[in-house]
């Protein structure tokens, strides 16, 4: 799906928010995300680029289940407030904290 974006992004980062050392998945899908609280940096215009400007931290808001993708995590830029969706990847070695997406999945 995000294929063409491989090589150019896909680097291991350290998590703005719990300091997580996130490596790249393993699987050839792009990682956006801290598998551990699930925070994520708002450097993207179209997922991937990382044109966007604004490099909020984005904050996990909530999660939506799409039978077609599967858990959707919502995420909602602390600086510019801007809402996304970003699919949470479940089937890695370092996979996502599946306990914090079902927590985000119950909450209001
Ligand atoms: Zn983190
Ligand atoms: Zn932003």
């Amino acid at each position: 799906m995000r294929k063409n974006f491989l090589g150019s992004g896909n680097d291991a980062f350290v998590c703005e928010n719990c300091k997580l050392t996130v490596r790249p998945l393993t699987n050839g899908s792009y990682r956006d995300h801290c598998p551990r609280c699930l925070y994520c940096k708002h450097v993207d215009v179209v997922p991937g680029d990382r044109l966007a400007t604004c490099q909020g931290l984005m904050e996990p808001v909530g999660v939506e289940y799409s039978p077609k993708k599967g858990w959707m995590i919502l995420h909602r830029c602390t600086r510019c407030t801007e809402l996304r969706r970003n699919k949470a990847a479940l089937n890695d070695t370092e996979a996502d904290d599946y306990e914090l997406i079902i927590a985000l999945a119950s909450s209001p």
